[in-house]
């Protein structure tokens, strides 16, 4: 009988400690690990340590989609691509922005007025470069995308201003 006391209290006390890790997660702002669509859809979140990241991708992608670098105006493969298909993370592939969006900004990125789905994007408040601007980056592996202005043209009004390099174009 004292054994069977002692181990329901070591399993309460096991319970507690994994209970105030997953509230310590919460609170220090972590993303939860998954992304819940409205259809009720949970999608695993993908993180990788830089190591794992720079195995994977060549150094301009890196830099990009890793350290939030920016490609060169009109250098990139998509900035004047017209064809119809969707736009995947060319990190992890998650479907990101769809060609039927996608519009002629003459800034030389891609540019789109919506993100393919509410939960393709997460956006972030910026303020590198003496600059307010709002950070683009993939739902799920978190990578560098671009940046979203208040300048687009309608419905939106919106223009996510999103590197080639961070994406991987899939024709229809
Ligand atoms: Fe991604």
């Amino acid at each position: 009988m004292k054994i069977m006391q002692t181990l329901t209290f070591f399993a309460a006390l096991l319970l507690t400690t994994s209970c105030n890790q997953a509230q310590q997660a919460q609170q220090s702002g972590e993303s939860p690990s998954f992304i819940l669509t409205p259809a009720g859809d949970s999608i695993p979140r993908i993180h990788k340590s830089e190591k794992e990241w720079q195995a994977e991708l060549s150094e301009p992608e890196y830099y990009v989609l890793r350290e939030a670098g920016t490609e060169r105006a009109f250098t990139g493969e998509y900035w004047d691509n017209h064809a119809e298909g969707e736009y995947v993370c060319r990190a992890c592939g998650f479907p990101l922005f769809d060609g039927s969006t996608k519009f002629e900004s003459g800034t030389g990125w891609p540019s789109f007025y919506a993100p393919a789905h509410g939960y393709s994007v997460e956006e972030i408040k910026d303020s590198s470069l003496g600059m307010i601007r709002t950070e683009v980056r993939c739902a799920r592996c978190g990578s560098h995308l671009g940046h979203v202005f208040n300048d687009g043209p309608k419905p939106t009004g919106l223009r996510y201003c999103i590197n080639s390099i961070s994406l991987k174009f899939k024709p229809e």
